[in-house]
Protein backbone atom coordinates (compact mmCIF):
# COMPACT_ATOMS: atom_id res chain seq x y z
CA UNK A 1 0.00 0.00 0.00
CA UNK A 2 1.29 3.70 -0.94
CA UNK A 3 -0.11 7.30 -0.55
CA UNK A 4 -0.72 8.74 -3.97
CA UNK A 5 -1.26 12.34 -4.61
CA UNK A 6 -2.57 13.74 -7.85
CA UNK A 7 -1.10 17.61 -9.33
CA UNK A 8 -3.31 20.35 -9.32
CA UNK A 9 -2.40 21.38 -12.16
CA UNK A 10 -2.66 19.59 -15.31
CA UNK A 11 0.51 18.87 -17.61
CA UNK A 12 0.75 20.52 -21.53
CA UNK A 13 -2.03 18.13 -22.56
CA UNK A 14 -4.27 18.79 -20.21
CA UNK A 15 -3.50 15.51 -18.02
CA UNK A 16 -3.44 15.12 -14.19
CA UNK A 17 -0.85 12.83 -13.19
CA UNK A 18 -1.53 10.76 -9.96
CA UNK A 19 1.77 10.26 -8.17
CA UNK A 20 2.81 7.97 -5.88
CA UNK A 21 4.60 9.32 -2.31
CA UNK A 22 8.29 8.48 -2.97
CA UNK A 23 8.11 9.29 -7.00
CA UNK A 24 10.80 11.60 -7.34
CA UNK A 25 8.86 13.80 -9.77
CA UNK A 26 6.13 14.30 -6.82
CA UNK A 27 4.66 17.75 -6.90
CA UNK A 28 5.61 20.15 -3.59
CA UNK A 29 2.84 20.49 -0.53
CA UNK A 30 1.09 23.16 -2.30
CA UNK A 31 -0.12 21.78 -5.77
CA UNK A 32 -0.67 18.99 -4.84
CA UNK A 33 -3.93 16.92 -3.04
CA UNK A 34 -3.78 13.96 -1.40
CA UNK A 35 -6.24 10.96 -2.64
CA UNK A 36 -5.42 8.07 -0.31
CA UNK A 37 -3.55 5.14 0.58
CA UNK A 38 -3.84 2.29 -2.40
CA UNK A 39 -2.50 -1.06 -3.16
CA UNK A 40 -2.08 0.02 -7.05
CA UNK A 41 -2.38 2.84 -8.93
CA UNK A 42 -5.33 1.97 -10.79
CA UNK A 43 -7.26 1.99 -7.56
CA UNK A 44 -5.54 5.68 -6.96
CA UNK A 45 -6.95 7.18 -10.90
CA UNK A 46 -9.78 6.12 -10.31
CA UNK A 47 -10.63 7.81 -7.22
CA UNK A 48 -8.88 11.08 -8.68
CA UNK A 49 -11.90 10.73 -11.38
CA UNK A 50 -14.69 10.45 -8.68
CA UNK A 51 -13.27 12.98 -6.24
CA UNK A 52 -12.05 15.21 -8.54
CA UNK A 53 -14.39 15.00 -11.36
CA UNK A 54 -11.67 14.50 -14.26
CA UNK A 55 -11.61 12.37 -16.51
CA UNK A 56 -8.23 13.02 -18.11
CA UNK A 57 -6.08 11.27 -15.58
CA UNK A 58 -2.71 9.06 -15.39
CA UNK A 59 -0.26 7.69 -13.54
CA UNK A 60 2.76 9.22 -13.71
CA UNK A 61 5.54 7.14 -15.98
CA UNK A 62 8.09 6.29 -13.17
CA UNK A 63 5.15 5.34 -10.55
CA UNK A 64 3.34 3.14 -13.10
CA UNK A 65 2.78 -0.43 -10.97
ZN1 LIG B 1 6.40 9.03 -10.47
Amino acid sequence: MQYYYSSKNPDSLGVIRVHAEKCRELPDVLTRIYLGIFPNSSLAISTAKEKLQLTKVRVCNCCVD
